[in-house]
């Protein structure tokens, strides 16, 4: 029985973070760990809802309130068990979701403040660790099916998981060097130390999960030989085709790039250091693209955005601006246009915001202004305003508006047009739809016979919560497809929407 008056006699709190100076000195994880005694308090507030609310804002249907309950209790082994019965990850998810499930929270109604959900996860997911490491499960008797999983991100890791531990031979296909997709190298370390996912990978590959890394499935090995070695394919390609402005004056000059390249270089060195120092970033062909001592521009609003923001500072920018297309948002709920338990439009303010830079609202680039050398030197831009007809976004400059910023690297973090366009799909003969993602059937399968598809690669860029969630589903529709024994769990189907008020 849970703490009825929790919430009445403790405030939200979540821990400190390492200070500014210390933290943008290194790449190491803005939080610290909790402590024992803030986490049961906090957990404590959970009143373990009639209707948990908090279940509808989470796509993986996680058991919020009984493992707010056992961490209260200090029963933490329990709590171990109930996190990872819905996610195979929590440890990722725990770091780095946006947490729909706080937003859903019924301590949220009405501006109060919800259960610090998130915190509580990933305490838990960290004392799994702390006792006794995350142990591999018995291997099962296995069933003589085989499945191919393309795309080694957490919809790709949560379905191979799954499969292996359903008993079937599971070879995960990489194109990258390292296995973990967004996680490896495009999320950085401050968000997420990579040691999370090698921990993860040793527990899989001890269940039996097989890792190709360097393998360009369509390129290295032909869509026709991976049919004839596996009984059945799950592509989890992600949506990695970086939307670009090619109209705007000046897009050619150097020094203007995908948000992406600057943030693997980034990881990449970060990687090969590891030593937790802050080191130079260099483009495959060697070319520099470090932000240290440059006036640094992001264009974009989101998690992208904000992730570069930080890498930049922990380059040593001389200075950074971030721009918005939209203005910015209000600090709490809109009632009428984002009613809870709905994910509201609310300004965020990530850690990288604390660390520096200045965020440009309600302002759209003009052109990128040449130096005279084909090197970017400047942002011309204009205040807009942004309205939606017909479906589609209209951005006006307002007259007179205009001015210029300095700028020697400039990034494009404005958001992703589904996945890339590559020889895979023509080779599985399957299509993408207008959105640029590829359907999946209410059984996961696309229009290929025996080729299943999950992550953002069927949904379109979204969240790692996403990811997991529908490679669980996706490998519970390839067991089914493959007549294994039981049913796994599927806790969305193709349709799924976030929770929306209309
Ligand atoms: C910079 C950035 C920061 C983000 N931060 C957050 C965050 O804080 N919280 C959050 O919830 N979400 C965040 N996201 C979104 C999140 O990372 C994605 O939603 C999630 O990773 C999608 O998982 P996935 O498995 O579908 O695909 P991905 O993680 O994109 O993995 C796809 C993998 O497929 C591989 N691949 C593609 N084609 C082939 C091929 N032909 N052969 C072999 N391999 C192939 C790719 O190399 C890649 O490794 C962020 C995204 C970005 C870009
Ligand atoms: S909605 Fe909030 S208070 Fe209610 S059960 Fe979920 S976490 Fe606990």
């Amino acid at each position: 029985m849970p703490d009825p008056n929790g919430f009445l006699r403790y405030d939200r709190r979540l821990p400190a973070r390492r200070p500014v100076p210390v933290r943008i000195s290194d790449w190491r994880e803005v939080y610290p760990p909790a402590g024992e005694e803030l986490i049961r308090e906090q957990a404590t507030r959970c009143m373990d809802c009639g209707i948990p609310f908090c279940h509808d804002g989470c796509p993986l249907g996680n058991r919020i309130p009984d493992w707010n309950d056992l961490v209260r209790t200090g029963n933490w082994d329990a709590a171990v068990e109930s996190l990872h019965a819905t996610n195979n990850f929590p440890e990722f998810t725990g770091r780095l979701c946006p947490a729909p499930c706080e937003a859903a929270c019924v301590l949220g109604i009405g501006g109060g403040q919800p259960v610090t959900i998130k915190q509580v996860e990933v305490e838990i997911a960290d004392a799994a660790v702390a006792r006794g490491g995350l142990r591999p499960r018995p291997v099962p008797a296995p069933t003589g099916r085989s499945v191919a999983v393309v795309g080694s991100g957490p919809a790709g890791l949560a379905a191979a998981q799954q499969l292996a531990r359903a008993g079937h031979a599971v070879t995960v296909y990489e194109r990258d060097d390292a296995i973990g997709g967004l996680l490896r190298y495009g999320i950085p370390d401050f968000k997420l130390e990579k040691e999370h996912i090698d921990r993860r990978l040793a527990q899989l590959s001890a269940e039996g999960v097989r890792f190709r890394t360097g393998v360009d499935v369509g390129v290295d090995v032909t869509a026709e030989q991976l049919r004839a070695e596996h009984d059945a394919v799950l592509l989890a390609c992600g949506a990695l085709q970086g939307r670009d402005t090619p109209e705007t004056p000046g897009r050619q000059l150097r020094g203007v790039h995908q948000a992406m390249t600057h943030l693997v270089a980034a990881n990449r060195v970060v990687a090969a250091a590891g030593d937790g120092r802050p080191a130079l970033a260099v483009l495959p062909d060697g070319t520099p693209i470090d932000a240290a001592g440059k006036h640094v521009v992001i264009i974009g609003g989101g998690d992208t955005a904000a992730d570069c923001l930080g890498v930049a500072h922990r380059q040593g920018a001389a200075g950074v601006h971030q721009l918005d297309l939209y203005p910015e948002p209000p600090e709490t709920r809109d009632a009428e246009r984002d009613p809870w338990p709905t994910w509201p439009w609310v300004l965020r303010n990530y850690p990288a915001h604390e660390e520096g830079g200045e965020r440009v609202f309600a302002v759209a680039v003009q052109e990128f202004v040449d130096d005279g050398t084909g090197q970017v030197k400047g942002v011309r831009i204009a205040e807009v305003s942004v309205e939606k007809r017909d479906g589609r976004r209209i951005v006006t400059p307002l007259p007179g508006s205009e001015r210029e910023l300095p700028a020697d690297l400039v990034l494009l973090a404005i958001g992703f047009e589904g996945t890339e366009q590559q020889p895979l799909l023509e080779q599985f003969g399957v299509r993408c739809n207008a959105r640029g993602a590829v359907d999946a059937r209410p059984d996961w399968q696309t229009d290929a016979e025996g080729v299943f598809v999950a992550g953002d690669m069927h949904r379109g860029a979204s969240l790692i919560v996403w990811a997991i969630a529908e490679g669980r589903a996706a490998a519970a529709a390839i067991h089914a497809y493959l007549g294994g024994v039981g049913e796994l769990p599927a806790p969305v189907d193709p349709a799924r929407q976030p929770l929306a008020a209309r």
